[in-house]
């Protein structure tokens, strides 16, 4: 079976990777070559640190490359035609994703599988893009892919049980743990983890505590491996925010109105660990 993803940034290497690794052939496509050959070097540094700490393998540089191996690349999004999966991993825009739904729609057999790895854009809004809704799902890998055992599936209002299955059995293969559930607005698991980091900001801003005392109440009192404010410069506070004016216009629910000072930090490109500083500081 060959796997199709497309965009070759943080997500879409690790999803690559995983998928090489579990056997799979890959098409990695993108918009530039650049940002493949980068991928190609992410993924085999990835890789060369899988291996390495895996014993029962000897020869683990020709492990590695034989994963490689697998990963076909493109330029070309109708090449798509050959996969029989397909995962989308480009940016966060919706008017992204629905144009690359609608070319793939055009572009692949009509049996094809066209999954989204999106965080937050309704799958049934990406479906109705396609002539065929039924086929379209989300496939939610977590951050890094190679390390996070959940992949959150999701099932839009016309996805079939067929394909839903079919997924289920995909991420499974791939080594993960699948949890389903259906399309509104941030799925579960963004549903619930953005309006704690939400509300952590908002005990900052109004001075309850400092940083590290909110980061470690919530990391020694209830066991979480970091606290919301350090996972929110992981993710991206520009991220964060994004998803949850998602939420805010999907539920039109004032409980997920951003914080004023997450909204702040944006603005002052504080964005986190990718931009040096966040709530903490990186350089
Ligand atoms: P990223 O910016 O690292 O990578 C996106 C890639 O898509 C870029 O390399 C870009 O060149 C490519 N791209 C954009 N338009 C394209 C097109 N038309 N054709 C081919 N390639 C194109 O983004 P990311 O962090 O990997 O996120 C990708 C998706 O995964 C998003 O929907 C995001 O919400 C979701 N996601 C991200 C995380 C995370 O922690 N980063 C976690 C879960 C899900």
């Amino acid at each position: 079976m060959k796997i199709g993803v497309i965009g070759a940034g943080t997500m879409g290497n690790g999803i690559a990777q995983v998928a090489a690794f579990s056997g799979y052939d890959v098409l990695l496509g993108e918009m530039e070559q650049q940002r493949l050959d980068r991928a190609q070097a992410a993924i085999r540094k990835s890789l060369t640190k899988v291996v390495g700490k895996m014993e029962e393998v000897e020869d683990k540089e020709g492990h590695v490359d034989r994963c490689l191996g697998r990963i076909a690349t493109t330029l070309e999004l109708t090449d798509m035609a050959q996969a029989d999966f397909v995962i989308e991993a480009v940016f966060e825009s919706f008017d992204v994703k629905a144009d690359i739904f609608k070319r793939l729609d055009q572009a692949c057999p009509a049996e094809t599988v066209l999954a989204s790895n999106t965080s937050s854009i309704s799958i049934t809004r990406l479906a109705a893009a396609t002539s065929r809704p039924a086929q379209v799902i989300g496939m939610h890998f977590m951050n890094p892919v190679p390390l996070m055992k959940l992949v959150e599936i999701i099932r839009g209002l016309e996805t079939s049980d067929d394909v839903c299955r079919r997924t289920v059995e995909l991420a499974e293969s791939m080594g993960k743990t699948a949890v389903e559930v259906n399309d509104y607005p941030g799925f579960i698991s963004n549903r619930v983890l953005m309006p704690m980091i939400n509300e952590a900001v908002f005990a900052l801003m109004e001075g309850v505590a400092g940083k590290e005392a909110i980061d470690q109440v919530m990391k020694l009192g209830m066991n979480h491996p970091m606290g919301p404010l350090k996972l929110a410069d992981l993710i991206g506070l520009d991220i964060c925010l994004d998803i949850l004016n998602v939420l805010h216009d999907g539920f039109k629910d004032p409980r997920y109105r951003p914080c004023p000072l997450l909204r702040k930090m944006v603005d002052a490109g504080r964005l986190g660990r990718k931009a040096g500083r966040g709530f903490y500081d990186y350089s």
